[in-house]
C-alpha cells in the first residue's frame, strides 16, 4: 500500500518536472544566445589541500571548456558565436546526493528528484545548467566515484582531483557531463569503456581508423588499438562528433 503510494506520488511530482525541465532544454538547444553555466566547487574529502587548490581557483579555470566549445561550434556553423559562458559559482559547504548504485528505475526516478530538490536549495546564481564540482586530494584519493548529469534536468555532479596538474581531465568530464545535460549520450561501452564505433570516434572515416589522434567527447577516450583507449589529457585532445553535435542539436 505505501509502496503505491510512494510510487504513485514520484510519478506525479515526476510528470510536472519532465514538462517543464523538457521545455528548458528545449529552449537552451536553440543556440541563439550563450548558455549560462555556473561551477560550484565543493570540498569533496575535508582536506586543506582541496581547499587550497578551490581557493586558488579563477575565472580562468573554466574558459579551456569555453573556447572548446567555440572552436567546435564553428564547424557546425551555429548562430551563436560562444555557445557558453561558464562562470565559478560561490563554494558550497554540502555535496549533493551521490547516485545510487544499484540501477532500478524507482531509485533512479528518486535520485533525480532529490537531486534537483537539493539544487533548488542551494541555487545561488541565474543559471541555464549548474555543474557541482566534487573535488579531491589526488594524494590521498586514487578513484574518484562516477559523474552523473541530468539528461533532463540541466544539472551535473561531476567528480575531480583537487590538484592544478589536473585541469585538463577535470574539465574533460565537467564538459561531457554538460553535454549530457543538453541531451548527449554517452557513446562507449559500460563494461570495457571503449569508445563505440562510428560514433564514439572522433575521426570514424579516416582510412587509417586506429589510433585515433583524439577522443569524441561521449566516446570518452581516444582509440589507441583494437581493444585499447585512454583518457584525453586535456579538451585539446577532443571534438564533438556528429553524431553528438546531432543530439545537441548542432545539426538539425
Ligand atoms: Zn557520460
Amino acid at each position: 500500500m505505501w509502496k503505491k503510494i510512494r510510487v504513485t506520488t514520484l510519478l506525479i511530482v515526476l510528470c510536472l518536472v519532465s514538462s517543464e525541465t523538457y521545455l528548458k532544454q528545449l529552449e537552451a538547444t536553440d543556440w541563439i544566445e550563450p548558455l549560462r553555466v555556473v561551477v560550484y566547487p565543493i570540498n569533496g574529502d575535508g582536506r586543506a589541500s582541496t581547499q587550497a587548490y578551490i581557493d586558488s581557483l579563477g575565472e580562468a579555470q573554466f574558459d579551456e571548456v569555453e573556447r572548446f566549445m567555440k572552436r567546435q561550434a564553428r564547424g557546425y556553423h551555429l548562430l551563436v558565436d560562444e555557445p557558453v559562458q561558464v562562470v565559478l559559482g560561490g563554494q558550497l559547504d554540502e555535496a549533493p546526493p551521490a547516485p545510487p548504485r544499484d540501477g532500478g528505475v524507482l531509485h533512479a526516478i528518486g535520485y533525480s528528484l532529490g537531486m534537483r530538490y537539493w539544487s533548488l536549495r542551494h541555487d545561488r546564481e541565474p543559471a541555464d545548467i549548474r555543474m557541482y564540482l566534487v573535488l579531491f586530494d589526488p594524494g590521498h584519493t586514487d578513484r574518484l566515484p562516477n559523474s552523473v548529469a541530468l539528461s533532463k534536468g540541466m544539472l551535473g555532479l561531476v567528480y575531480g582531483f583537487a590538484d592544478h596538474e589536473y585541469d585538463g581531465s577535470n574539465n574533460f568530464v565537467l564538459t561531457h557531463e554538460m553535454l549530457h545535460t543538453l541531451g548527449a549520450t554517452d557513446k562507449y561501452d559500460p563494461v570495457t569503456n571503449y569508445p563505440l564505433y562510428p560514433a564514439g570516434f572522433a575521426e570514424p572515416w579516416v582510412a587509417k581508423r586506429l589510433p585515433q589522434r583524439k577522443a569524441e567527447i561521449m566516446g570518452g577516450r581516444i582509440p589507441f588499438d583494437e581493444h585499447n583507449a585512454y583518457m584525453p589529457y586535456s579538451l585539446d585532445e577532443a571534438v564533438i562528433g556528429g553524431y553528438t553535435a546531432a543530439e545537441i542539436k548542432w545539426i538539425r
